[in-house]
């Protein structure tokens, strides 16, 4: 039977670490770290993402402001509220939250947020360095799943990692995470075929699909490290990963969750990631 990582209790204690790096920084610095959340629409998700990111920087000891535009915002003036952020030299980090509404390019977005304070890591200078493998901000929900998988205690080095999902924000940087860690990579998607026979070659397999119940336990390796990205909200009203958790933890040696794997990890990244703006902007090595 697996064991379970419990990503809520490894999220609280890096927290509580940067809880005291922020209070070491503060005199130095003479302020906090700021991050400044924008929230475009009125989407419950999206709000309860915010309000969560948002008491995370009160535990941590960041400071932190709430941008709020209606979904009617016209692109302009998203791009010219951003221009802003990038100029206040007071403000450390800038999270646009996703999705926005279909009239505003999310990659003109994206862009217009400057490097050196995109905490979220997806502005294109941040993800060509990290392919290079190149000191840069990494997005939060891959660096998250790679604390927990570090957590583990498993040994990375030469295993054969499978990641299910190949999107900009966790498939393609986790799988370059994998690698840098020196991981022989397999990455799939939705044109793969015969995905369970890839998935049980897995030594760690990491799932970022959105459908809930994909992976059942036949289909993963005896002793292997699971980690379920998805979430998806059900009929049930219960939010559900992509790895059915009851007959995938008969086989694997670690599991994560759903709730309570994953996601506090990224919430605990992002404050890492401001936290390292702030360093970087106030030459804080
Ligand atoms: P996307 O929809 O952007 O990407 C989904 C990926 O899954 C695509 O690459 C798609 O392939 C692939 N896919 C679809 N069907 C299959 C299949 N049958 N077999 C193999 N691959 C398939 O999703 P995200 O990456 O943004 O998110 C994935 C999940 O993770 C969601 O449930 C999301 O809510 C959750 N999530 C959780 C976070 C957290 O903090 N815990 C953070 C971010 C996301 P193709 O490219 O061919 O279309």
């Amino acid at each position: 039977m697996a064991q379970i990582i419990d990503g809520k209790q490894i999220a609280t204690d890096i927290k509580t670490s940067l809880k005291v790096e922020a209070e070491r920084l503060f005199p130095l610095v003479g302020r906090r770290a700021f991050l400044t959340v924008v929230l475009v629409g009125d989407d419950p998700a999206s709000r309860s993402y915010t309000r969560g990111k948002i008491k995370a920087c009160e535990f941590v000891g960041i400071d932190s402001d709430l941008l709020e535009f209606p979904s009617s915002v016209s692109e302009e003036e998203l791009l010219k509220a951003i221009e802003r952020l990038n100029e206040d030299d007071k403000v450390d980090g800038i999270l646009v939250q996703l999705p926005l509404p279909a009239h505003i390019s999310k990659q003109k977005v994206i862009d217009a947020i400057c490097r050196e304070k995109d905490v979220d890591g997806f502005h294109p200078l941040n993800v060509g360095r990290l392919d290079q493998g190149y000191d840069c901000i990494s997005p939060c929900t891959p660096k998250g799943i790679m604390r927990l998988i570090n957590s583990t205690g498993v040994e990375t080095e030469g295993k054969i990692a499978v990641v299910v999902g190949r999107s900009n924000i966790v498939g393609k940087p986790v799988a370059k995470l994998l690698l840098q860690a020196n991981c022989t990579l397999i990455q799939t998607h939705s044109h793969t075929r015969d995905l369970d026979s890839i998935t049980r070659m897995a030594d760690i397999l990491v799932v970022a699909v959105g459908k809930p119940g994909l992976i059942k336990g036949n289909m993963v390796k005896k002793g292997a490290v699971v980690i379920d990205v998805g979430i998806s909200r059900c009929e049930d009203g219960l939010l559900h990963g992509d790895v059915d958790f009851e007959s995938t933890a008969e086989n694997a040696s670690f599991i994560t969750p759903v709730p309570g794997g994953v996601g506090p990890m990224t919430i605990a990244m992002l404050m890492a990631n401001t936290l390292e703006c702030y360093k970087k902007r106030n030459n804080i090595l």
